[in-house]
Order: C-alpha cells, then sequence, then structure tokens
C-alpha cells in the first residue's frame, strides 16, 4: 500500500471544517430517508448532481415510497428514468424494490454486505447508503475519492487495474472515520471531488488536503492518478425503420429484450449493417430477423452520430412501409402500432427520442438532417 498520511485525524477536521462551508445540497437534503438515499446515490453514479436533481424530484413525487415503486409497472419505472441514462440502474432498483417488499417488509437492510444481495448495489452504493443513511462505518469509493485518495498517496498504479483498485479500497477503509462521522466523510469526499479536486485542473490552493497531498508535494497533481490506456472505441452504422402501415396512419414501435443494453426501452426497429450490405438492404433484414417482416424502405429521415461507453454509432433512420407479414417477437420482447401522437408516452433511449424529434420536424419544414449527441446510456 502507498504512503498513508501521518495524521489521519487532521485529514478528518480539515475535511470536516471545509464542509461546514462548501456542503453541497444533495437531493435527500430535505427528507434524507433510507429510500430517498438509495435512489439518489444510484442516479448520481456517473451522472451530475445538476443533472440528477429534477429527476429525483420527480421521481420521489411518482414514487414517494419503495412499496408505489415496487408496485409500477417496468415501463413506467424507465419512462421516469428516461434521458439519465444507464438504464440497468432503473431496472435494477425496481427489481430491488420489489425484492425489498417481499422479504424485508419494504426496509433496506442496514449494513453494506446485506445491501450488496440487492440488485444493482455494488460496493461503493452499499458503502454510500450505509454510511449516509445509517450511521455505519463504511467506504464508499467512487470515481471521485479514488482520484482523490490516489493522489494524496501518491499512488503509482493505474486506478483502473485491479491492483490499482484493491489498493485504492485500502486506503478508503484506513482513513475512514468513526461510525458516526463516515457518512459525512464519504459525502464530504464526493463534494471535494466534484468542486475542488476535478480530474482537470485541480483547485489544490482552495484544498483542505493540500499539507497533507504527496501530489501536491511532488507537483504530480495533474500527472495523477494514472490510468491503463483504454482500448479504441469500435465505430457501427446502425439502421432504425419508421414503419408506416398501408394507410400511413401508424407507426410500428418495438421494445427491446428487457436484459442487455436499453433493456425494456422503446425503439425504431432495426440493426448494424453487416460488411457488403447497403444501408436499405441491412434494414430488411435485420427487420426480417428480429420482427419477420417485410418492409418497402424509402426517404432517409435523419442520421444521427452518438458515442455510448464502450463504442459509437451512426444511425440512419428511413422511412418504410410496412408491406408484409404479421409482425412477430423474434428478437424484440413487444411491439406496438401506435399512432405518431401517442409515441410520447412510451420510454425511448435518446437516439430514438432524435428519431420522433426529427420526425416533428420534418412535418414542420420537410427536411432530413444530421444530429450529433456525445455520451451516455
Ligand atoms: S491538494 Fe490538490 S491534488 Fe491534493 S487532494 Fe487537494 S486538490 Fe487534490
Amino acid at each position: 500500500m502507498p504512503t498513508l498520511p501521518a495524521d489521519p485525524a487532521a485529514l478528518h477536521a480539515a475535511l470536516q471544517r471545509w464542509f461546514r462551508d462548501h456542503r453541497r445540497d444533495m437531493p435527500w437534503v430535505d427528507a434524507p430517508t433510507p429510500y430517498a438515499i438509495w435512489i439518489a446515490v444510484v442516479m448520481l453514479q456517473q451522472t451530475q448532481l445538476v443533472t440528477v436533481a429534477p429527476y429525483f424530484q420527480r421521481w420521489m413525487q411518482r414514487f414517494p415510497h419503495v412499496e408505489a415503486l415496487a408496485e409500477a409497472a417496468l415501463d413506467d419505472v424507465l419512462k421516469q428514468w428516461q434521458g439519465l441514462g444507464y438504464y440497468a440502474r432503473a431496472r435494477n432498483i425496481h427489481r430491488a424494490a420489489r425484492q425489498l417488499v417481499a422479504e424485508h417488509g419494504g426496509a433496506l437492510p442496514r449494513e453494506a454486505e446485506a445491501l450488496m444481495t440487492l440488485p444493482g448495489i455494488g460496493r461503493y452504493s452499499a458503502g454510500a447508503i450505509a454510511s449516509i443513511a445509517f450511521g455505519k462505518r463504511a467506504a464508499a469509493l467512487d470515481g471521485n475519492l479514488k482520484r482523490i485518495f490516489a493522489r494524496l498517496t501518491l499512488l503509482e498504479r493505474s486506478i483502473n487495474s485491479s491492483a490499482g483498485d484493491r489498493e485504492l479500497w485500502q486506503i478508503a477503509e484506513a482513513l475512514l472515520p468513526t461510525a458516526a462521522q463516515a457518512g459525512d466523510w464519504n459525502e464530504a469526499l464526493m463534494d471535494l471531488g466534484a468542486l475542488v479536486c476535478t480530474s482537470r485542473n485541480p483547485h489544490c490552493g482552495a484544498c483542505p488536503f493540500q499539507p497533507h497531498c504527496l501530489a501536491f508535494a511532488h507537483g504530480l497533481q495533474d500527472e495523477l492518478p494514472r490510468r491503463k490506456a483504454s482500448k479504441a472505441r469500435p465505430h457501427y452504422i446502425v439502421t432504425a425503420g419508421v414503419i408506416w402501415d398501408a394507410a400511413g396512419d401508424q407507426l410500428l414501435v418495438a421494445q427491446r429484450p428487457t436484459e442487455g443494453m436499453l433493456g425494456g426501452l422503446w425503439e425504431f426497429p432495426g440493426g448494424k449493417q453487416e460488411t457488403g450490405e447497403t444501408l436499405q438492404a441491412a434494414l430488411r433484414r435485420e427487420l426480417r430477423e428480429e420482427m419477420a417482416i417485410e418492409v418497402a424502405v424509402g426517404d432517409e429521415l435523419v442520421v444521427i452520430d452518438h458515442a455510448y461507453t464502450h463504442f459509437s454509432i451512426t444511425l440512419h433512420a428511413f422511412h418504410c412501409t410496412h408491406i408484409g407479414g404479421e409482425p412477430q417477437r423474434l428478437g424484440v420482447a413487444d411491439f406496438r402500432w401506435l399512432h405518431p401522437d401517442e409515441l410520447a408516452q412510451l420510454a425511448w433511449p435518446s437516439t430514438d427520442q432524435r428519431i420522433l424529434e426529427a420526425l416533428l420536424s420534418e412535418k414542420r419544414n420537410g427536411n432530413a438532417e444530421r444530429v450529433t449527441q456525445s455520451q451516455e446510456n
């Protein structure tokens, strides 16, 4: 393990003072119930506080307690999550709520280890919930805290290696204050990582850890933390069909299989282009394979560039007309024929929301368009 600060108590005291003056309003500030803390902790994974705040408000109005969430349909849960990305979080929260009601009388377990038996609650979330909601002495190591600890202790290992991760958990546990202080300590570190010890250009001059920080002492705060180079992100060409019925009144939309990426969300069906295929041939083949239907492919409606965490796509959406075959659930969880005005009620990934917007835009000005989006989902 790298060198730990010699005086953890001084570190605790310095952060506590800073936290008193700089604490951000976390989503649970008005009603810090274990349920609210759980939902907010999961929403805040990979997502900034400013983005989470309105989602959290709407969520608590729609599902004010765990029983309301457990009773809700998955479609409803996904609709509330629409736009937050990483949809497995929403599906897991829903499954966990049902498990809590069925097995725990609707109450969250108080210990980190027991929390980790629930779907979607890993070591970080369990530590955050146990310490903040239940005053347990549990570490909660997210990306922000990894960065702070790597700098504080001059960790030379990559923080995205398993050895680096192991050492960081050891550091996090070694530096934990008492159970009574652990929740504030974890929350204060989250705030420090967001406001002061930022990924780029850390504000060391305003940092309560500066007298203890080895990276600062060696002038290495901009070099740390180290990261293993990640693999190049592959790029795929993908097609989607805006499939009209023969009368041109209704559109055929499909629900993605529940498990897997964007599971349970609705989309304009289609799929990846294979080598040597035209876009139109790829779309016809995908629709045959996924739904057993034949379509006539018409004009291109919109082209969308989108980056996910592990790959990126260029999505070509075409107007199509259904010309044969009763739709079947071969590679989709469900399908519906809907009037365009009814589409907004479903939960869509952001790419398909852009297709919907392009449909509206086309109504207005008749032009196809290209949209570039960054990140998410
Ligand atoms: S002194 Fe700088 S590098 Fe060290 S913890 Fe504070 S902000 Fe981060």
